[in-house]
């Protein structure tokens, strides 16, 4: 397609866009013909930069686990582009924490992660919702993990918001449609800032490469290949999609 993309182009929304398995998923969508908003709370300068290299993007900064940043980022994209079409909800944060480390995941810890992985993606979706309804086939895919699921993780907190997300994905699924779809991709291991040069990955990463069925760990390019594929599987809600070379079977 040749210059400026057309005023009826999708909208996508994708949270914590500025590195990693974000900034995939937001280029992926931008190749899909999407105009894309790209986030961050920090990384402002990485943000603008990604949004730059795309055709028809806008980078806007906020911190998606503060309920009234969340609902401007909304009202931004709003205000921008007209309308939204899908939201990923990809922002998250972890840390290791040994899950035989009880104390180690200290209630403040609790809090942190749950803060943006749980509340972070319902109240952004919550503020989303009334815009992806208007559209009458608004989609939502929330990023879940392999630990949302299998007792493995960086630390039972995340593991445990992860697992929230996913319930929450097929609650709201059976709220929201017809007018819109809900559905969560859960990522094994992928090599992003989180997990390269990491000694609490780089042994999983291993004995991935050895004994999961695809014998490699993820790309973001991976994860994003999944998500665009759900925002296209127009008979598909309330489904979590693993995407881990098959690590779940080890
Ligand atoms: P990353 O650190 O590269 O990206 C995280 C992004 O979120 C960055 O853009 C960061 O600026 C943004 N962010 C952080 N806090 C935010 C906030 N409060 N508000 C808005 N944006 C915020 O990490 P990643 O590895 O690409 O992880 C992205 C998602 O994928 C996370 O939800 C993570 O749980 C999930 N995931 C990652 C892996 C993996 O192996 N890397 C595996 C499974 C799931």
């Amino acid at each position: 397609m040749t210059g400026p993309a057309p005023d009826r182009a999708k909208v996508a929304l994708v949270t914590g866009s500025s590195s990693g398995i974000g900034k995939a998923v937001a280029e992926r969508l931008a190749a899909d013909g999407h105009r894309v908003v790209i986030n961050s709370v920090r990384s402002v300068e990485e943000g603008e930069k990604v949004a730059a290299g795309l055709p028809d993007a806008v980078y806007i900064g906020a911190d998606v686990s503060v309920e009234e940043q969340a609902r401007n980022l909304v009202a931004q994209t709003i205000e921008h582009f007209g309308r939204l079409d899908v939201l990923v909800n990809n922002a998250g944060r972890t840390r290791a924490v040994p899950h035989a480390d009880l104390t180690g995941a200290s209630p403040e810890l609790w809090r942190e992660i749950l803060d943006l992985n749980v509340i972070g993606t319902w109240q952004t979706t919550v503020a989303a919702m009334p815009h992806l309804t208007r559209t009458g086939a608004g989609c939502v895919v929330n990023i879940s993990s392999i630990a949302g699921s299998r007792p493995a993780g960086s630390s039972i907190p995340y593991a445990v918001s992860k697992a929230a997300i996913e319930h929450m994905t097929r609650l709201l699924a059976n709220t929201v449609g017809p007018e819109v779809r809900v559905n969560a991709v859960a990522p094994g291991l992928v090599e992003t800032a989180w997990t390269q040069n990491s000694d609490f990955f780089a042994p999983i990463a291993e004995h991935v490469r050895k004994t999961a069925p695809l014998r490699r760990v993820g790309r973001p390019d991976d994860v994003a290949e999944a998500v665009a594929g759900l925002t296209r599987a127009h008979y598909t809600t309330g489904q979590v999609l693993l995407v881990d070379g098959g690590a779940h079977l080890i």
